[in-house]
Order: structure tokens, then C-alpha cells, then sequence
């Protein structure tokens, strides 16, 4: 019996709807497997602003780094979009990732068979399957570089260390050795001498994993692999700006937004989790958001950062087996559905179906 303490960042719009049913999966989760999950909300993003004047409040990063782990909903919304650069939202998140040393996006891919009908791809090519994780670098590269104005010029700077590349290198190898042991690492090394170093770098890290092949993309290439062929792909190594594109690219071909999770990690176990979509403001407060993407996030927890891997399958396994019942939310609905329900519905059946 282990007891964890999780820190609740529920946001904005859909987020304090679809949180809960997070939240109320992982204590089902807690009842059959003999763990208990203690939960402390924080306020984060345009809720903070409007209860604490600022998008990232001292008190939550202190909970963050106190906690065993962070769960996130989604910030932001239109009521904060006037607000300057520096005070908006998004600006809480960038905060919180600094803070908890955050370096490593990891996000899972995936065509969920009985949704295979949402793929937008040619059915031949779905059918072959889709099934990835991006590892994407989170702290480096052009955003966090050198830049400025100057007139009518005005420029970034891409540049990475031996050692961002390295640890990060290292994360997309661990994940590969839970997978099908394969990395293809993306990088523009025929033109960027900040590639060349991403390449050399991680071949030089790959040999500490024989068990993993890896190889090298440029991030043209991959842009149209993505979608000429998905299920060549199990683990996608990339910088902040190429993974940030290409991660926006396998979550489309995947055809639904509101199904998919990410992690952020560090070197510690203490990560954040949250879906991939926003705070969808056009849908708050209607009971219709789909809450998959946020319990699958908690699933995420499960695994990468309490090492509890049956408990995080029995989450996933649960979500499949109520799509394969046809119950859809109304966001991943079609023809064959059988039943449409709501945000809360779709939370107890995920859990009549862990409890089971
Ligand atoms: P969005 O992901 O919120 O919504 C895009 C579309 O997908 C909308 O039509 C929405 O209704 C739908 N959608 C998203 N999640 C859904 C779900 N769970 N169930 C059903 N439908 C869902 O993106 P956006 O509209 O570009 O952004 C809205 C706000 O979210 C903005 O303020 C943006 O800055 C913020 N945002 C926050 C995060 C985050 O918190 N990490 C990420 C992206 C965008």
C-alpha cells in the first residue's frame, strides 16, 4: 500500500470539468489496487490571475515541488487574451516547467482502433496502425535563445550543449527500451551546426543502448513520413521547435484531439501530466468535453513517475474497452456510435470498467 501526493492545477475553461473525472479515476484506481492518492488544489493560469493577480502564484510552485507529482487540466481563455505578453496565462505554465526543472515532453501518439474511423488518413495507411511517442526537448533550443530586434531585422538563435542534447537523448532511449526499441532522431544537420551536435551527440548516446536502432530524419523528411507512412515511427527524438511542430502533426493524424496525453519530466519522479488539447473555452461548462486525454495523462502518472505500470495499463485497457462498447463523447462521435455522453458519464464508465 503506498500513499501519493498530487498536486491539482484543474485551470481554466473545460479544466475543472475534465480534472475531476481524472481525479475520481485515479481513486477507483487507488480502491482496487491498494494505493491512496492524496489531492491539493492550486491555482494556475487565468484563474490565478483573476484570484491571486498573477498566472503563477508562489504558493503553487512550492505544492509542485512538494508533491510526488503535478495534474493539469488546461489554462487560458479569451477573457485574459488582451492581457501584455508577461502577464498572460501561458506564462504561469513556462513558469512551473522552469521551476520543476522540467526538460522532457513525452507524448504518446496513438490511433485508438475503435476510432480508427476519426484518422484522416488513407484507410490503408491507418490501418497499418499508429503507435508513437515524441520525445521533445522542452527547456533548449530557439525559444530560450539569443534574440532581438533591430529595425527592420530581427532573429532567434538556435543553440544547444552537449549536455541538453545528452539528457534528453538518454530520456528517448528509456523510453525506447519500454517500447519497440527504436529511436529516429530528427534534426536539419545538412544546414544547422546546432544539428550537426544534435547528431553526433546522440550517437554517441546510443551506444550505452545497443538494444535500441537508431536513426536520423530531417525534419522535412519527417514532416512527410508522418503522414506517407505513421507506423514506421515508435519513438521520435526531436529539439523544442521541430518536436513542438511535428508533435501538433502525429496528434492530428490521430484524428482526436481530445484523447491524447503528455508528460513533462525531469530528473526527478515528479512530473506534470496533462492533456495536449486546451482549455477549449467554446465548450466550458456544457458537460460535453471529452475527459479521456486527461485520465489517460493520469495513467501517464501512473507509469513514469510512481512506477505503478499495472495500475497505469488498467486505466488504458478501461478506455478501450468502453470505445469498444461504442460510447462516444460527442467529440469523437460517428456513425457507428452507439451512445453519446457526456463529460461526467464517460468518467463513471471508465470506472464501472476498472472497477469491474
Ligand atoms: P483547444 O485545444 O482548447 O481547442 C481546439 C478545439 O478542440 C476546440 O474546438 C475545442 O472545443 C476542441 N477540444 C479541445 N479539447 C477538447 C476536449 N477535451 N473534448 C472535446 N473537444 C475538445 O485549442 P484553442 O481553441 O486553440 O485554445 C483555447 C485556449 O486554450 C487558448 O487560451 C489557448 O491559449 C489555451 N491552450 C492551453 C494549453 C495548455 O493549457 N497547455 C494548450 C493549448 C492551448
Amino acid at each position: 500500500m503506498s500513499n501519493y501526493n498530487i498536486a491539482v492545477i484543474k485551470g481554466d475553461g473545460i479544466g475543472p470539468e475534465i480534472v475531476p473525472q481524472a481525479i475520481n479515476v485515479l481513486n477507483a484506481v487507488g480502491e482496487k489496487f491498494g494505493h491512496t492518492f492524496e489531492f491539493t488544489d492550486v491555482l494556475m493560469g487565468g484563474c490565478a490571475i483573476d484570484e491571486a493577480g498573477t498566472p503563477l502564484p508562489q504558493e503553487t510552485i512550492d505544492t509542485c515541488l512538494k508533491s510526488d507529482s503535478v495534474l493539469l487540466g488546461a489554462i487560458g481563455g479569451p477573457k485574459w487574451e488582451s492581457l501584455p505578453g508577461n502577464e498572460r496565462p501561458e506564462v504561469g505554465l513556462l513558469g512551473l516547467r522552469a521551476a520543476m526543472g522540467l526538460y522532457a515532453n513525452i507524448r504518446p501518439a496513438m490511433l485508438f482502433q475503435p476510432l480508427k474511423n476519426a484518422c484522416p488518413l488513407r484507410e490503408d495507411i491507418a490501418a497499418k496502425g499508429i503507435d508513437m511517442v515524441i520525445v521533445r526537448e522542452l527547456t533548449g533550443g530557439i525559444y530560450f535563445g539569443e534574440r532581438g530586434r533591430d529595425g527592420d531585422v530581427a532573429y532567434d538563435t538556435e543553440k544547444y550543449s552537449v549536455s541538453e542534447v545528452r539528457r534528453i537523448a538518454k530520456v528517448a532511449f528509456e523510453t525506447a527500451m519500454a517500447r519497440g526499441k527504436k529511436v529516429i532522431s530528427i534534426d536539419k544537420a545538412n544546414v544547422l551546426d546546432s544539428s550537426r551536435l544534435w547528431r553526433e551527440v546522440v550517437h554517441e548516446t546510443a551506444q550505452s543502448y545497443p538494444e535500441v536502432e537508431v536513426s536520423d530524419m530531417l525534419v522535412d523528411n519527417a514532416a512527410m513520413q508522418l503522414v506517407k507512412d505513421p507506423s514506421q515511427f515508435d519513438v521520435i527524438l526531436a529539439n523544442n521547435i521541430f518536436g513542438d511542430i511535428l508533435s501538433d502533426e502525429a496528434a492530428m493524424i490521430t484524428g482526436s484531439i481530445g484523447m491524447l496525453a503528455s508528460a513533462s519530466l525531469g530528473d526527478t519522479k515528479c512530473g506534470l501530466y496533462e492533456p495536449i488539447h486546451g482549455s477549449a473555452p467554446d465548450i466550458a461548462g456544457k458537460n460535453i468535453a471529452n475527459p479521456i486525454a486527461t485520465i489517460l495523462s493520469a495513467a501517464m502518472m501512473l507509469k513514469y513517475s510512481f512506477g505503478l505500470t499495472a495500475e497505469s495499463l488498467a486505466i488504458e485497457s478501461a478506455v478501450n474497452k468502453v470505445l469498444e462498447s461504442g460510447v462516444r463523447t460527442a467529440d469523437i462521435k460517428d456513425e457507428t456510435t452507439e451512445k453519446v455522453v457526456g463529460t461526467v458519464e464517460m468518467g463513471e464508465m471508465i470506472i464501472s470498467e476498472i472497477l469491474r
